[in-house]
């Protein structure tokens, strides 16, 4: 086991200095107008919290507009199909998030009454919201004074402390929101984690970040050492590995065949094309089919810890196919069931998917 690394240094100057620049920097500099501020709504924060993870703002700003428009509180969330919050999510990636959200929103209101539990700690116990969220939603919502730690706000903490802890080690992770909390302001908690993250948002960036323009600069060890982007350290990387299919876009009078993915894994949940291993088993299967099939271009769909390459092939089967020659074809994926263009385009997709459909594969 690796020897114990320094814990936490303590900001040099004094704790209520930092958060006093960085509450007065937020309330001039940081952002305003964002769709999910100036709320104290938890459904409005919590929605944002979970698009927002691992997902730019751009991004999400239109996905959450649409959500809102079609389940304005909680109670219609909970009242959907797991399907119609897929279809809405399909594209934000990491579908667990759709999932947990859909599941959470039914607990808030068969537990709860349809209000979201005001402290970070009962927050916690809900599906989807770990510890960073809840804090997240408490201290806007509730005006909980307790600590958020998400990669942006790590990034900005470890670089203020030279914390020099490697966050793959759950101590040296704990150590990091001991120091988070120690230096919370007793009041402001609202613009004080706003700020941390719109610091760590658009001037503290992993790449050269801006620190003539940052407000801590004064308090920052990092940056008085010129080290900055040696933080945070985290030494265990995830493993990238490959992969390859092919994939059957099976037609039959105008319709898709489309299978519904396993809960666990990639795109869980979602409607899918039906996968084969290998160019040898598609040929092998498809050779007792009716019709014929066009091999589209080939690409590869980049996941977080994944490459992807799918080699799509298009399988028209002939009007005349007989039902009995239909059912002992798809019997192979017993999750599926056929779709004609429109249901499918509604219908909870992985992007490249919905991008195939529409004539525009990868
Ligand atoms: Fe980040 Fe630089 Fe500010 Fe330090 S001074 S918190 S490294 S932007």
């Amino acid at each position: 086991m690796a020897a114990a690394k320094p814990i936490a240094k303590p900001v040099d100057s004094s704790r209520a200095d930092f958060s006093a620049q960085l509450i007065a920097w937020q309330r001039s500099h940081g952002r305003h107008t964002l769709p999910w501020q100036n709320t104290r709504d938890p459904y409005r924060v919590w929605l944002s919290e979970i698009m927002l993870q691992q997902t730019q703002v751009a991004t999400v700003l239109g996905y959450y507009e649409r959500f809102l428009a079609r389940f304005p509180d909680v109670r219609a969330l909970a009242a959907a199909t797991l399907d119609d919050v897929f279809a809405l999510w399909s594209g934000l990636g990491y579908y667990s998030r759709a999932r947990n959200l859909h599941a959470c929103a039914r607990r808030v209101v068969a537990d709860h009454g349809g209000a979201f539990p005001s402290t970070s700690e009962a927050l916690m116990t809900l599906p989807g919201i770990g510890r960073s969220t809840s804090a997240a939603i408490a201290a806007f919502c509730f005006g909980e004074r307790v600590a958020i730690l998400d990669g942006n706000v790590k990034r900005v903490l470890t670089r203020v402390l030279a914390f020099e802890g490697d966050l793959a080690e759950g101590a040296q992770e704990r150590a990091l929101w001991a120091a988070a909390t120690e230096l919370l302001p007793h009041k402001g908690i609202e613009p004080y984690t706003q700020g941390l993250m719109d610091l760590g948002a658009t001037v503290c960036l992993a790449r050269s970040p801006s620190c003539l323009l940052c407000p801590v600069q004064s308090h920052c060890a990092a940056a008085s050492a010129g080290s900055q982007e040696r933080y945070p350290i985290k030494t265990r990387k995830l493993k990238r590995s490959a992969r390859e299919h092919v994939w059957l876009w099976l037609i039959w009078q105008g319709r898709v065949w489309l299978i519904q993915r396993p809960d666990k894994g990639v795109w869980a949940g979602l409607w899918s094309l039906p996968e084969f291993a290998s160019t040898l088993a598609f040929d092998e299967a498809s050779s007792v089919w009716p019709g014929s099939g066009d091999a589209l271009p080939s690409f590869t769909h980049v996941l977080t810890h994944l490459d992807w390459t799918l080699h799509p092939v298009r399988w028209n089967l002939p009007a005349r196919t007989t039902q009995a020659q239909i059912d002992r074809l798809v019997a192979a994926w017993p999750t599926g069931r056929w779709f004609d263009q429109n249901e499918a385009l509604a219908a909870g997709l992985p992007a490249p998917l919905r991008k195939l459909l529409l004539g525009s594969p990868g």
